[in-house]
């Protein structure tokens, strides 16, 4: 099966494995610092903060912006459970907001009718590697008081009006899953260019634990103690695994070249396939393309999803509306919340994207996707 998604692993990453392997540092060194100042290099200068995965991202930077019962967070259901779960989790309330039509992003109107006095963060998602609309989603936080987060775990090296991602919201996260477009295995960062914000996410992904001093308040202890004033987790990346993301940092001007190729060749040879849709893109941003999201119009979505996966190609749907899980549904969300976003699922369809899809497995992809819908 040609997958929709996967990793792009050289020697390079397996050397530096090993080299770490063999070093004296698993985790907590080096290879970690080492990742996140590369990582801050790419997201336009802001603290970097690796951790575990890019749901540990969310968690965390929900954490860091102090999120917990009573508050409100705004967000797009047209993405995975975690941009929405890893709030609820810390006890906040989850307001869905609906999506522009065409490129399912969080529609600024929308989320500017969903704030309330008790709205606290904005999280945008760059659904498929396409920056969202952050002039105006800025002025929707602003006029709230809220924070704005990005989940970028699609878009890593995109940029907005030339600013890269990771330099224009408040707190952004990152993914390192092995589909996303560049991986550590599982991984994740939150990146910010607040430093307060960035030290509370250090601290939590580190159990909470105080070691600053001048920060005790327990002030009779030796030179062993350490203390927490607010829980945390344990969610390091190891040295092992950033070791791999610093291969990758260096690889990912290559892999988003890569994909920009392959979504142009999508475009040119699905430009005149009747039934289906492809992805709008907006003049200012320059997209990291994580999916290629196309629409099958005329209620086929399934038949083509099923005929693409018996001819052995992976393609994917991205995403449930997020409160149709059962969990959102369990707490009182009903389906017609954001009827935008609903009629996107119910024509979506990801084709395979990554750096290594060659011309002609690409080839192979359209010429069944065209069989399939004449
Ligand atoms: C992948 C993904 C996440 C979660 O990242 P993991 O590393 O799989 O935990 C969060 N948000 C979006 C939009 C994603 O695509």
């Amino acid at each position: 099966m040609l997958p929709y998604g996967r990793q792009s692993i050289g020697d390079e990453e397996i050397e530096a494995v090993a080299a770490v392997l063999r070093g004296d540092w698993l985790t907590t060194g080096p290879a970690v610092r080492a990742f996140e100042a590369e990582l801050s290099t790419v997201a336009g200068g802001a603290h970097a903060v690796s951790v575990t995965s890019g749901t540990a991202a969310l968690h965390t930077a929900y954490a860091a912006a102090g999120i917990g019962p009573g508050d409100e967070v705004v967000t797009s259901p047209m993405t995975f459970v975690a941009t929405a779960s890893t709030a609820a989790l810390l006890g906040a309330t989850v307001v869905f907001a609906d999506v522009e039509p065409d490129t399912a992003l969080l529609d600024p109107a929308a989320a500017k009718a969903a704030l309330t006095d008790r709205t606290r963060v904005v999280a945008a998602v760059d659904y498929a590697g396409h920056p969202a609309d952050y002039d105006a989603l800025r002025s929707v936080a602003d006029s709230a008081g809220a924070l704005l987060l990005d989940d970028a775990a699609h878009s890593i090296g995109a940029s907005y009006r030339g600013a890269p991602v990771g330099s224009i919201a408040d707190l952004t996260t990152f993914s390192f899953f092995p589909t996303k477009n560049l991986t550590t295995a599982e991984g994740g960062a939150v990146v910010t260019g607040d430093a307060e914000l960035a030290r509370r996410a250090a601290r939590f992904r580190n159990i909470g634990l105080v070691r600053e001093a001048d920060e005790f308040r327990i002030t009779d202890q030796g030179g062993w103690h350490q203390e927490v004033h607010e829980f945390g987790l344990n969610y390091r990346l190891p040295d092992v695994l950033c070791a791999i993301g610093s291969v990758q940092l260096r690889r990912l001007s290559a892999f988003l070249s890569r994909r920009a190729e392959l979504a142009d060749r999508y475009r040119r040879l699905l430009s005149d396939v009747d039934g289906l849709a492809l992805p709008a893109q907006r003049a200012d941003v320059t997209p990291a393309w994580h999916l290629f999201p196309v629409r099958v119009l005329g209620g086929r979505r399934r038949e083509i999803y099923d005929g693409m996966r018996a001819g052995g190609i992976g393609v994917q749907v991205n995403y449930v509306p997020v409160y149709w899980h059962p969990v959102f549904a369990d707490a009182g969300y009903r389906r017609g919340l954001c009827p935008n976003a609903e009629a996107y699922y119910a024509e979506q369809l990801s084709l395979p994207m990554y750096p290594g899809l060659t011309d002609t497995d690409q080839d192979r992809v359209v010429e069944r996707l065209r069989a399939l819908l004449t």
